[in-house]
């Protein structure tokens, strides 16, 4: 075994449990580990890395940044978060951004603009504010997040939770509207769920959400970390259904794959409820961050990462659903995100996972049942092409 691996068993905390590879180096959608050997890389940092390993455009905005200023804080203006939010703001619509770091600060700020909203705005009495959540979310990690998570092992141990959270189920918009009070806020929502295992709601379901929601008043949150940016074939997966959420939050591929980069849109009528001294945070819109965020956004558009990501999700579909074997219970999924649902009483996920590595993909199971398959979204056919040759390997070799 690798000493590395033993020393980060020694020396991390064991809250991941990592397949036994030690990468070194990555380019586009390949990456190589200590022993020079090459793996697809399928995951792509849950979907962080869409624009590939140091795309070329993504590495200069950060080194002529860094050449020049990385951090000053919010208490003074830098010249590149303007263009960084001006961008942002035209390109999906909205008035106004509120740039954070990870996706789970990105979901925090608009569960808080949410409420200040419905405090001031909606005239809803002083802490009776509430959000709907959808069971099996995921939506980071801190314990108010945790909280509004049906996941046993999300939540367990680390109670209290703040109240003023419900759920429901995901994919039912009657349950939305029965679910929601004089006192409801928001509802937030995945629109596929990620983490769940690449669950997709019926068709539609967004359109009625964002309908019921306009009609009492209540903020459409799209938590789009994951599934935005071009991953399912669109710029957003809420523009399959012509949805504009009220509050939209992006991270992951917003940081092109090498910086922590979230945002949160909403127009003025919500976004002006926050004063200063509200929220925020040290890093939060910092200059190198901007830089990055500008190039991850303008390389999307360029390079029509959202096109590529529904010809060759198709053609990776196309290929999956060729092959026929009794582990294989569903393949589903949108653009280049896709998820291969197994029969756990043939193989588990973990192991499943493991046959991949050996075989030179990287991906990951979620749930024990379900192997996701979310390439950079700059992969080539061919390497597309060549992961599907492997696939059709792996399955012929589990009994
Ligand atoms: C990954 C993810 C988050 C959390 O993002 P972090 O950067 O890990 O905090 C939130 N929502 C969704 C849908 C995600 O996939």
């Amino acid at each position: 075994m690798s000493t590395v691996i033993e020393r980060e068993a020694q020396f991390c905390a064991h809250n991941y449990h990592p397949l036994p590879v030690v990468l070194v180096k990555g380019e586009g959608a390949l990456v190589w580990d200590e022993n020079g050997r090459e793996y697809i890389d399928m995951m792509s940092a849950y979907s962080a890395v869409s624009h590939g390993h140091r795309h070329p455009k993504i590495i200069k905005a950060l080194e002529t940044q860094l050449s020049r200023l990385a951090i000053v804080s919010r208490s003074y203006y830098t010249d590149v978060l303007a263009d960084f939010l001006q961008y942002a703001c035209e390109l999906f619509g909205y008035d106004k951004g509120l740039p954070m770091n990870t996706g789970a600060e990105g979901v925090e700020t608009a569960l808080k603009l949410a409420r200040k909203w419905g405090y001031t705005v909606k005239k809803v009495p002083a802490d009776k504010a509430e959000i709907i959540a959808c069971h099996n979310n995921f939506h980071g990690r801190t314990i108010t997040i945790v909280g509004m998570s049906s996941e046993k092992q999300y939540r367990d141990g680390f109670g209290p939770f703040p109240a003023g959270f419900s759920m429901i189920p995901f994919g039912d918009s009657a349950a939305l509207e029965k679910a929601i009070t004089p006192n409801t806020v928001a509802f937030i929502v995945e629109p596929i769920q990620g983490e769940a295992g690449i669950i997709l709601p019926p068709a539609g379901y967004l359109k009625k959400c964002a309908e019921l929601c306009k009609r009492h008043n209540v903020l459409l949150i799209a938590d789009e970390i994951q599934t935005g940016l071009g991953r399912t074939g669109k710029r957003l997966a809420c523009d399959h259904e012509g949805v504009k959420p009220d509050l939209l939050v992006l991270g992951k591929a917003l940081g092109g794959g090498v910086l922590p980069v979230s945002l949160v849109l909403a127009d003025d009528a919500i976004m002006s409820v926050l004063k200063p001294g509200d929220h925020g945070s040290t890093f939060g819109g910092y200059a190198l961050a901007a830089a990055v965020g500008m190039a991850a956004l303008k390389i999307l558009e360029e390079e029509k990462l959202a096109e590529r990501a529904t010809v060759l999700g198709e053609r990776l579909m196309k290929g999956l659903k060729s092959i026929s074997h009794p582990a294989l219970r569903d393949i589903r999924g949108k653009g280049l995100m896709i998820g291969i649902e197994i029969n756990p009483d043939i193989i588990h996920g973990r192991a499943l996972a493991e046959k991949f590595l050996q075989h030179g993909i990287l991906t990951k199971e979620t749930h024990r049942v379900v192997i996701r398959l979310a390439p950079p979204l700059v992969i080539s056919e061919a390497l597309i092409d060549r992961a599907i040759e492997t696939i059709k390997k792996i399955f012929a070799e589990v009994q």
